[in-house]
């Protein structure tokens, strides 16, 4: 049986109550197959014991105690109990953010097995990072997996569930289940590489019993994966030069710029920089061929992108068609959609904007318009290709921040069926032998000049403790007119974190710090309206500073802001950092960028600082930040949404990414009936890959 088809609800295994179901639903998984797809982040070898005498040797600790006694500090919703404990060699404290129910369930007397990440601090030897599972009798049937003496997987968790909750369904699943699970890949190729069945590979993945067969099991999914992932890619690329548009491709305006884009032009209220001329006219000449277009533009951060993808879609409309520009959030989506309004309605072109958010009857009636053609030009977030979505003419996808988008979903964008020009669009440039794996075949333009009058940003180090010289020069800025923006790692103070939120310095910012300026706060978890308002008021400038998280990072442009601040500056890939930054220095006066940093900096830490401090392009940050990781490095946060999969990562991955492609073009070629059907491939790569526009904060 196909993994996605072990459809049984996961209330069916033993020990999943209801409450448990609806924690893994917020999680996305309401099914066995989804449970037993959610491979472990990581995996601790816990068959060594190391007793707390040794914390120091590496910080990890792994021993039998006893709970000597309780005690709390703190108040109110911030009381935080301290367990007191001591194993054979030494005693500890345990201090429990965010989990009172310890209280209970590890009572003074009582003997656990403790496994946890200790340090030294405050006279005591601590750990907030900790697991404790109670020592059991032996007659006890149907105990969870102990957690010692075994190599145990560790889940990405989310608020109600645990660790060993996860694990003992995990258990029982693959129990009951996995060994309905079928294989996938062509039986040849299982073969040739001398993979286990599928079966195995799942069962190993969650509960290996040695590190060789975890690693056996980890390649033989990363190479599923990779090998459908080329199937989807292969599909496009042979099939692009051979498959002629169905609709005729251009008639009077193959030559020069289309009847709208020379109106356009003539609005302009600036020149085109050269490079977005010529950007413009290796499109015109992509969309005027019989095969479909497929070209990625790179440019740097404020380097005018947005301004060429307009001009491809009023080429699309001139040759009769429409154009659906996508972006990766609905922030984002709706200032290409004022711009839009703005340059493009006055030139007589239709516009709309679509999101998860535009409701019922409004809905109704702009699909309507969309399916007859009333409507030129859509711009919105994924739901453009909602299965309700349908167009009468799509001619052009524009695809901005493209590497917000799961590198699955941009192949299946391709694979869609009378296939549209597709432009993909983003400042994170991707290497080019790499392009070609994940896009298959792709042309790329590059813009590589900014816009004429732009002055390079001044970039500043602030250590933390530092912060107050940041304000006076921020409240310099403001005082002439200009804005600003900071930005912080968390949302609000919910997680136990030392480090700063947007939700409570938003507060002080505006109570303590600029008292006489208005301060407001955007990040994620707030409504779309209010996120709206807001921005629209960062944009009119009635509010000076916006403090905010990550969710600013993607194409926010409003030229009049010249202060990026940004705390805990460390805690940001080097990617996020550069995009940050540029979300400033995009007008003509002079902008600023304050990295404020902690303390307690790594070395990679420093590193990563030194290269913002000494580079503004974005093409040598992002080779920097290659180097900096190093080939070996599991996969972050960042590049899981650059290149984001279930398992495999492309750049880690890539020889086993090489050997998939020439295996997936040449089976595609030869004999495309060993894939069976393409639907079973497909769905296989998309049950797996995170959902459009995964975006983190
Ligand atoms: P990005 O490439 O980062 O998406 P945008 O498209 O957001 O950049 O453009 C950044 C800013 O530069 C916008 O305010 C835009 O209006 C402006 N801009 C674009 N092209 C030019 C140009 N040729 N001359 C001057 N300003 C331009
Ligand atoms: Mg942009």
């Amino acid at each position: 049986m196909f993994l996605r088809e072990l459809d049984a609800p996961v209330t069916h295994i033993k020990g999943a109550g209801p409450s448990v179901a609806r924690t893994l639903a917020n999680l996305g998984v309401t099914n066995v197959g989804q449970l037993l797809s959610r491979y472990p982040r990581d995996w601790e070898d816990r068959s060594v014991e190391t007793p707390l005498r040794d914390f120091a040797r590496g910080g990890e600790v792994n021993t039998i105690v006893t709970v000597l006694a309780h005690d709390w500090f703190g108040f109110g919703r911030m009381k935080t109990l301290k367990i007191h404990i001591e194993d054979d060699t030494s005693r500890a404290v345990l201090i429990c953010f965010n989990r009172p129910f310890l209280e209970n369930q590890a009572p003074v007397g009582g003997r656990f097995r403790l496994w946890g990440r200790f340090f030294f601090k405050y006279g005591e030897i601590q750990s907030t990072a900790f697991e404790l599972e109670p020592i059991r009798e032996a007659t006890e049937t149907d105990a969870p997996p102990t957690a010692f003496g075994v190599i145990l997987p560790i889940y990405s968790l989310s608020a109600g569930l645990t660790q060993g909750t996860l694990r003992r369904l995990v258990k029982r699943a693959i129990a009951d289940y996995a060994l309905r699970v079928e294989d996938e890949l062509p039986r040849l190729l299982r073969e040739r590489e001398g993979f286990p069945t599928k079966a195995k590979a799942i069962s190993a993945i969650h509960f290996p019993a040695s590190l060789e067969e975890l690693e056996t099991a980890k390649r033989t999914l990363i190479y599923e994966e990779l090998f459908y992932l080329e199937t989807l890619v292969g599909k496009r690329a042979l099939e692009r030069r051979t498959k002629k548009r169905t609709q005729a491709p251009d008639g009077p305006i193959s030559e020069g710029l289309s009847p709208l884009q020379s109106r356009l032009i003539e609005r302009l209220p600036f020149k085109l920089t050269d490079a977005q001329t010529s950007a413009i006219a290796e499109i015109d000449r992509d969309m005027s061929s019989e095969y479909p277009m497929a070209r990625l533009l790179q440019g740097d951060v404020g380097s005018g992108k947005t301004l060429v993808a307009f001009f491809a879609a009023l080429r699309a409309v001139d040759l009769g068609g429409q154009a659906a520009i996508l972006a990766p959030t609905e922030l984002l989506a709706r200032q290409h959609a004022e711009n839009a309004a703005r340059l493009l309605e006055p030139l007589g072109v239709n516009l709309a904007f679509l999101t998860g958010n535009v409701k019922a009857a409004g809905r109704a009636q702009l699909l309507g318009a969309l399916a007859e053609g009333r409507i030129d030009i859509v711009v919105g977030t994924h739901a453009l290709f909602s299965k309700d979505v349908t167009y009468h003419a799509l001619r052009l996808v524009v695809v901005d921040e493209q590497h917000r988008f799961g590198v699955v979903q941009r192949a299946a964008i391709m694979a869609k069926g009378d296939i549209p020009d597709l432009l993909m669009m983003s400042a994170t440039p991707i290497p080019r032998t790499l392009a070609l794996t994940v896009f298959g075949d792709l042309d790329v333009s590059v813009i590589k000049e900014l816009p004429p009058g732009r002055k390079p940003i001044k970039t500043h180090l602030a250590q933390q403790g530092n912060e107050q010289k940041v304000y006076e020069f921020v409240r310099k800025e403001l005082s002439a007119g200009r804005q600003a923006y900071f930005v912080y790692p968390l949302i609000d103070s919910s997680s136990a974190s030392d480090l700063k939120d947007a939700e409570t310095w938003e507060t002080r910012l505006r109570n303590k710090i600029f008292p006489e300026r208005k301060v407001a706060l955007v990040h994620s978890k707030r409504k779309e309206d209010e996120k709206r308002e807001t921005m629209e008021a960062f944009r009119k400038a009635e509010i000076d500073v916006l403090v905010a998280t990550s969710v600013v990072e993607v194409g926010v442009d409003v030229p009049n802001a010249s202060c990026m601040v940004i705390e805990h500056a460390e805690r940001f890939g080097l990617s996020a950092l550069h995009q940050l930054r540029g979300r400033v220095g995009r007008g003509e006066g002079q902008s600023y960028c304050f990295l404020v940093y902690s303390k307690e900096l790594t070395e990679d830490g420093k590193a990563r600082l030194k290269v913002m401090l000494e580079n503004s392009d974005g093409f040598v940050i992002a080779e920097e930040d290659l180097k900096l990781r190093g080939p070996g490095q599991i996969a972050g946060i960042e590049q899981s949404g650059y290149l984001a999969l279930g398992i495999a990562d492309p750049v880690r991955d890539s020889a086993i990414l090489a050997q998939a492609r020439v295996d997936a073009f040449a089976i595609l070629k030869s004999d495309p009936g060993l894939l069976e059907n393409d639907h079973r491939v497909i769905a296989a790569v998309l049950e797996r890959a995170p959902p459009f526009g995964t975006v983190v904060a």
